[in-house]
């Protein structure tokens, strides 16, 4: 996605070696016309999967994630990551490693909104080392629902995610593939 890669670009900042910051488009601030063409390419690629929900992560994929949905007239879900007394008392979990905080934490969706009739379609806005997907997938099918495939907005195809996700069978769906950081750019693949 061009228009994407783009932005990336313009206004991406490399941190270290390995991370990205894509706070003033899509992590903070949010710019509202690229998620909509990011939520359009989404539902170009997976339209024909019979998505019946979609499904991410808190916090940063909500907002991609509801404008998906809003393409593909379905409910959006976010796993949650705080412990909460409201989330029901009969919920999925699965654990999660964040190699962006060094920690491993637990998400948790309730029984309550996935049925084992969805197709679900996963969104996230980064995979790295495929953790996070990994949660999300591992959720799903303990639901017993189908998931359709996984729509990433930022592959780093440096780290290993996409690999492990495709050699499972999972259909990854990138919309900006990066090969490597070079003196602080963004090289795509
Ligand atoms: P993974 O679980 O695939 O290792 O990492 C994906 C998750 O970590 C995403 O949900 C994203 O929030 C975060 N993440 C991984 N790499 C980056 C990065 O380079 N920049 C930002 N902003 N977040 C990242």
């Amino acid at each position: 996605m061009e228009y994407l890669k783009d932005r990336i670009r313009k206004d991406g900042r490399v941190e270290g070696k390995d991370i990205l910051k894509v706070d003033s488009f899509l992590n903070h601030q949010i710019d509202v016309a690229l998620m909509n063409a990011i939520g359009e390419e989404f539902y170009q690629r997976f339209k024909d999967h019979g998505v019946t929900k979609i499904l991410t992560i808190e916090a940063s994929g909500i907002a991609i994630a509801a404008i998906v949905a809003q393409y593909f007239k379905v409910p959006m879900v976010f796993a949650k990551k705080t412990e909460s007394r409201n989330l029901d008392a009969e919920t999925y979990e699965s654990s999660v490693y964040s190699f962006t905080k060094d920690k491993t934490y637990k998400i948790r969706v309730s029984k309550k909104y996935i049925q084992e009739t969805d197709r679900i379609l996963i969104v996230d806005d980064f995979l790295a080392n495929g953790k996070a997907a990994n949660g999300l997938i591992d959720i799903v099918e303990q639901s017993g629902a189908t998931h359709c495939g996984v729509g990433i907005v930022i592959e780093k195809g440096f780290q290993d995610g996409g690999k492990i996700l495709r050699n499972k069978g999972v259909n990854v769906q990138s919309l900006a593939i990066i090969d490597r950081f070079e003196n602080q750019k963004v090289i795509f693949a």
